[in-house]
């Protein structure tokens, strides 16, 4: 990338965190990635910002990446610039009147006993999603009934050019694992969640059988990046790949996992060029037989969705 040590030392000067060379295996749930060029961990809105602009006199758009439970990134790594937000950018606070608003680093998980511990209900679902609140935003996470858009009353939201816009929740344009950031350049700095009272006890009971439903039924001993696939129009992916055979099928260190056919599972030593792979042979061997097309949720960093 030109411009890159010019870049690096500005950011330095600003006391931005950063890494070179990072391997985004060691980033992301599927551990799989080659080297990122430029590492940043921001501490703050500001350092944010600073990214930003920096980037922007370069001539350089920088990646965001929050707990990377969600992609599947490139072996030969990505000669860019990437805002990692879970290490540094992940402060959450209690509003009153029942809001809590977090920094789009701070994992679904924490946010979810933060609310529990102030005896708020609504978030118990999102407690076993492995992200973080900007990229659960991002993908309108969701599990067992429960999705973000149900609870989140708004986002603070960072465009490259240096505005910083307020969004309402009807702003946000959330709807099965889509977004409006799936279509903008952006980044997600805060995001506000309006819940209601509810009893401590009842709450963190839920959250536990949710989380023992994940352990029964996923693969959570491989890394992964969850479900491969989005849920069809009136059908559920892991059925359709179920129902054609697919369960074990495997294409080097990838496989479909034989717990639960909705996951490509890391075997261990799985490259990017396997876990694609595999993924076109599912879709094709779905399609033969269902005449149905699997659409990819994990985002593929390396390129456009596949
Ligand atoms: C074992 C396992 C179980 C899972 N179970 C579920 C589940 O039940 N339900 C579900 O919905 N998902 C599930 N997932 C998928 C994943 O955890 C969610 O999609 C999660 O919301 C992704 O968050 P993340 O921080 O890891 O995002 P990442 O993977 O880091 O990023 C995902 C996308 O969001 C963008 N992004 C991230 N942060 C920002 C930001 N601050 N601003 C702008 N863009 C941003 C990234 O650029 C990328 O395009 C599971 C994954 C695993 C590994």
């Amino acid at each position: 990338m030109e411009h890159l040590q010019e870049l690096i030392t500005e950011l330095q000067l600003c006391g931005v965190p950063l890494k070179q060379g990072e391997l985004l295996c060691r980033h992301t749930s599927f551990q799989i990635g080659g080297p990122v060029a430029v590492m940043t961990f921001p501490e703050s809105e500001q350092q944010i910002r600073d990214i930003y602009q920096k980037s922007r006199e370069v001539r350089i758009t920088p990646m965001v990446l929050g707990a990377g439970t969600n992609v599947l990134s490139p072996d030969e790594g990505l000669d860019a610039l990437m805002i990692e937000t879970k290490t540094n950018f992940n402060r959450i606070t209690d509003l009153g009147g029942g809001v809590l608003e977090a920094e789009s680093g701070a994992t679904l998980a924490r946010l979810a006993a933060f609310a529990a511990d102030r005896g708020l209900t609504g978030l118990e679902f999102a407690h076993g999603i492995p992200g973080t609140v900007g990229g659960g935003l991002y993908m309108n996470a969701g599990a067992y009934g429960g999705e973000l858009r149900q609870v989140v009353s708004g986002a603070t939201v960072l465009y490259p050019y240096g505005t910083v816009t307020e969004l309402g929740a009807e702003e946000l344009d959330l709807g099965y694992r889509r977004s409006r950031f799936m279509s903008e350049e952006c980044v997600i700095l805060r995001v506000r969640f309006r819940l209601q009272p509810g009893d401590k006890t009842q709450i963190r009971a839920r959250m536990s059988e949710l989380m023992e439903r994940r352990k029964t039924s996923q693969p959570l001993e491989y890394p992964s990046a969850g479900s491969t696939f989005k849920r069809p129009e009136g059908a559920y992916a892991a059925a359709l790949i179920d129902e054609a055979g697919l369960k074990g099928l495997t294409v080097g260190g990838a496989q479909v996992s034989e717990k639960h056919a909705g996951f490509v599972i890391n075997r261990g030593g799985a490259t990017e060029a396997d876990v694609l792979a595999l993924m076109r042979q599912v879709q094709q061997r779905v399609y033969d037989r269902s005449g149905i097309r699997l659409e990819p949720e994990v985002r593929i960093l390396g390129g456009e969705n596949k």
